[in-house]
């Protein structure tokens, strides 16, 4: 397992006592300590069954999917139902949802269910201790490079979590506990399931707190993590405790309905059929943004979004109903500030956009403005260039 040498930092014997305590929790409820055959690396699985693998993408592939499918499958929004229900039986409270723009802490998207307490952690406001269930929408650009490449990235997606701030590391476990559960509910054998333990520190912009992390793997796709931070520093009080269990609402259904793709979760179908699957991601997170009223622009959370509409799976043609689709979808999930119509809108003016600076790049006309439509930007070029042929041409090229 990791070695008390290997441990470094201020944190060092807390994050020891936390592995430890977790050892012999996991063991009271029969995990045995293993090795991957692959990598090496040490982690915890069911006695009873002989999983010889971390789980991890890079030891196993995805694995999973050759494991026999279930009958019948959940949605995500049913499954994020019926998780919910569990933990709100076993008492915890459901969290109010954040706005996807983030206005507190070091990133411009929300990005993770933990974020439910960043007023807690940067602004050293009061917090309640109770245990929180989230359900949060959140928005991840890190791995946008992936997506259609390897299977299971988005560059959003819906973070499931159990959240509970001031947790001793017996709550955290309690925490953990009611999680196994409700995976195994849902229809995830635990027989299954690979947990890697990992000492890490995180840099959530100025506080970089020590953390013990197992990572919840299955056959090869990670489903989620669960994160201990026993010391979080703060200036004006008593360092923090924190307990953070997330998951991708998204991965669970996969794993439960083992699809050929991911994108057959996300949907919808006939568009995964033919793999537009980086389109799909792309229409799927700008929707979000500008349904949560990003404006474009060059800098901060504008140029982002600028940047996923500038991909060419966009298209140069507004897709109505892959826009709808997903504005319906988070809908499920988040009140949208923004109607379906300003989002359509919103996106159409990318889309001019882009497609009019790709005009201008070829004539060297600096001084037609780029934010109109393209019939109105071709007109006024038609104005300088008569040549009705030349203009149809410089809007057919790519
Ligand atoms: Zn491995």
């Amino acid at each position: 397992m990791v070695e008390r040498a290997q441990l470094i930092g201020e944190n060092k014997d807390l994050i020891w006592s936390a592995l430890k305590t977790t050892e012999s929790f996991l063991a009271q409820k029969e995990w045995r300590e293993v090795e991957c055959r692959s990598c090496g690396s040490p982690f915890f699985a069911k006695s009873s069954y002989n999983l010889d693998s971390c789980g991890s993408y890079k030891c196993t592939g995805y694995e999973f999917l050759a494991e026999p499918k279930k009958k019948k499958t959940l949605s995500p929004q049913r499954l994020g139902s019926k998780i919910s229900s569990h933990f709100i039986s076993q008492g915890y409270q459901v969290a109010a949802r954040l706005p996807i723009v983030n206005q507190t802490g070091s990133t411009l998207f929300t990005g993770t269910c933990g974020q439910v307490f960043d007023n807690a952690i940067f602004n050293e406001q009061e917090y309640k201790s109770s245990p929180l269930l989230a359900i949060q929408p959140v928005i991840r650009l890190q791995g946008k490079d992936l997506v259609g490449v390897t299977d299971g990235f988005s560059t959003s997606f819906v973070n499931i979590a159990s959240e509970q701030m001031g947790a001793s590391k017996e709550q955290h476990l309690q925490n953990l506990n009611t999680w196994l559960d409700s995976l195994s509910e849902s229809g995830i054998y635990m027989g299954t399931i690979s947990l890697v333990p990992v000492v890490g520190t995180p840099d959530w912009g100025g506080i970089k707190p020590t953390g013990l992390t197992l990572r919840i793997n299955y056959l090869g796709l990670e489903l989620g993590v669960s994160n201990y931070f026993p010391a979080i520093r703060q200036d004006s009080r008593d360092t923090l405790k924190m307990s953070d269990i997330s998951f991708g609402l998204e991965r669970l259904a996969w794993a439960l309905s083992k699809t050929p793709s991911y994108f057959d979760v996300l949907g919808p179908l006939d568009r995964s059929a033919v793999e537009e699957y980086r389109k799909m991601d792309r229409i799927r997170t700008i929707t979000l943004m500008l349904a949560s009223h990003v404006t474009p622009s060059n800098k901060d959370r504008g140029s982002k979004l600028r940047s996923l509409a500038k991909d060419p799976s966009v298209g140069d043609k507004v897709d109505l109903e892959l826009i709808e689709y997903y504005y319906n979808w988070w809908s499920n999930f988040i009140d949208l500030p923004a109607s379906l119509t300003e989002t359509v809108n919103g996106i159409r003016a990318e889309i001019y956009r882009n497609k009019n600076a790709g005009i201008q790049n070829k004539t060297g006309i600096k001084d037609i403005p780029l934010d109109i439509p393209t019939e109105e930007y071709l007109q006024q070029l038609l104005l300088r260039n008569p040549d009705i042929g030349y203009v149809k041409r410089l809007f057919l090229e790519k």
